[in-house]
């Protein structure tokens, strides 16, 4: 049996069924497969949402809530779980990987790795085996929306990297040996970030064509890879389409709750910094905007480790979406309810909505070494609010929105081939069922403390999946141990250096 995953990055379930008729490929995957959304992780970050897929364990045990780590990067060394190609790799099953996020470093696996977002540059080291990238053909990496002005010159390049990297996909499906084979596509979200503009934007149909235009294209090249018999997933990481009209800042909120006060030093950044954003957003600066480094405006903020005095609660955020509180005090519990309860009475003083969907107590959703990390409440903001702790007032509306369109939590999941049901519409299906549901069709073990669950209904009556049992293990971490150690050997030997 063979599996393939194609992962779409911000491919959102809206927009998919909107467009179904112009989508043929993917059309047919759904009539004739199972369809549902997919939740992603909290926040729904790429690297954090990526990261929980690979593991299918949530962000308290991968540690990866965010793109920083104490103030650096994150890359493949910060996941210390092992991901579905280890487990894979350990039970002697052949992997292909391509562009999957946060695998920068490469690492060995059982077949092959070309890493994804998150790789510095094709200078570095960005294959295992090294000599593969030999066999690749103008292979690139990625090209990131924020380096653009020119929107022509930027799409082009979307299409061709898309173009290069499905056929050097094609070539490696054919001329490798594999049973696990997963590829990513990040142009689908880079694409939307640059386009999707507010529906009071001049640009905005324009922008929607040629978000459409795009994804058009990637249905033609997705049904030349993917014409094989063999079980089919395409997924995404979250979904797309949050255009915010408002930003709020609830430190203020908690300033006037007495629990947070602003420095005089913080108060003085928070204004001049509210104003360069405006100036650096503003349309008149399309064309200088590139020569200008982002580290003076969008200073790496450290979401976990951030220095906030002796404020009894502070507030941060996380692009678009998430907010979280921090509360530093004895009385901890008496306080986290207070603030929930007050989260919950949250309104626009203008229009009277709610400015806060979903509130947790961190306990509630997360488990694992690194809860401790993660700030006490965690909370998403509906879908015309954002959080921003550098907003010079509690809350305002943001006037240049060239770069406010992201994420929503629920992207897509499609499973289609021999084993999997036809027209079947799912359910509850979350990023981390992913893993633990693979590893179940290839009939193997599943560490006993994935939180993911095995998505058992998306399988045919007649397929011999639906009657294996599910088997849980906890010692695959010593294994997967013993295995490095022999292939570290294996490779020293080969090296002649014992
Ligand atoms: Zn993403």
């Amino acid at each position: 049996m063979k599996v393939l995953v194609i992962g779409l990055d911000g491919a959102d379930p809206d927009f998919i069924l909107k467009h179904k008729e112009d989508l043929p490929f993917i059309s047919n995957m759904i009539d004739n497969g199972v369809f549902g959304k997919l939740r992603s992780t909290i926040p729904p970050l790429s690297a954090t949402a990526w990261a929980s897929l690979m593991t299918g364990k949530n962000p308290g045990k991968t540690g990866i809530i965010d793109f920083l780590h104490k103030g650096r990067v994150i890359n493949s060394k910060n996941i210390k779980e092992p991901c579905i190609w280890d487990l894979l790799g350990l039970y002697k099953r052949k992997v292909g990987l391509v562009n999957i996020p946060l695998t920068y470093p490469p690492k060995r696996v059982n077949g092959f790795m070309i890493t994804g977002m998150l790789t510095p540059s094709e200078e570095k080291e960005f294959t295992y085996p090294a000599e593969i990238k030999y066999e690749l053909k103008n292979y690139k990496i990625s090209e990131s929306w924020r380096h653009y002005s020119d929107d022509k010159k930027f799409l082009k390049a979307l299409y061709e990297i898309t173009d290069i990297r499905i056929d050097n996909i094609k070539y490696l499906m054919n001329n490798k040996d594999w049973d696990f084979f997963m590829f990513v596509i990040s142009e689908t979200d880079s694409i939307q970030h640059f386009y999707l503009k507010p529906a009071d934007h001049e640009k905005h149909k324009e922008g929607q064509e040629i978000i459409l235009e795009y994804f058009k294209f990637l249905d033609k090249k997705l049904s030349e890879v993917a014409d094989i018999d063999c079980n089919i997933f395409i997924m995404s990481d979250h979904g797309f389409g949050k255009v915010p009209l408002k930003r709020v800042n609830l430190n203020f909120w908690l300033n006037e709750k007495g629990l947070y006060s602003f420095s005089i030093e913080e108060k003085f950044k928070t204004r001049i910094k509210g104003k360069l954003v405006k100036i650096y957003t503003h349309p008149f600066m399309d064309k200088f905007r590139r020569y200008i480094p982002k580290k003076l405006l969008y200073k790496s903020k450290n979401l976990l480790q951030e220095e906030r005095g002796d404020n009894i609660a502070f507030f941060t955020s996380s692009f678009l979406n998430t907010g979280f509180i921090t509360i530093n005090a004895k009385r901890k519990k008496k306080i986290i309810s207070r603030v929930i309860r007050g989260l919950r009475n949250l309104h626009d003083p203008e229009n009277k909505k709610r400015i806060i969907d979903e509130i947790y107590r961190r306990e509630e959703i997360y488990s694992g070494r690194y809860i401790d990390d993660i700030p006490d409440i965690i909370f998403l903001f509906s879908e015309l609010y954002y959080g921003d702790e550098s907003s010079p007032t509690f809350i305002e509306r943001v006037t240049h929105t060239k770069f406010l369109s992201g994420h929503r939590i629920d992207g897509i999941f499609i499973a289609h081939g021999p084993d999997i049901r036809k027209g079947y519409k799912i359910k509850n299906v979350e990023i981390i069922d992913l893993c633990p549901t693979i590893l179940h069709m290839f009939g193997l073990p599943i560490p006993i403390d994935v939180d993911g669950k095995v998505l058992k209904e998306i399988f045919r009556e007649d397929s011999k999946i639906i009657r294996k049992k599910i088997i849980y293990r906890d010692d695959y971490k010593k294994q997967l141990e013993k295995e490095m150690i022999r292939a570290k050997i294996k490779q020293l030997k080969m090296e002649k250096r014992i």
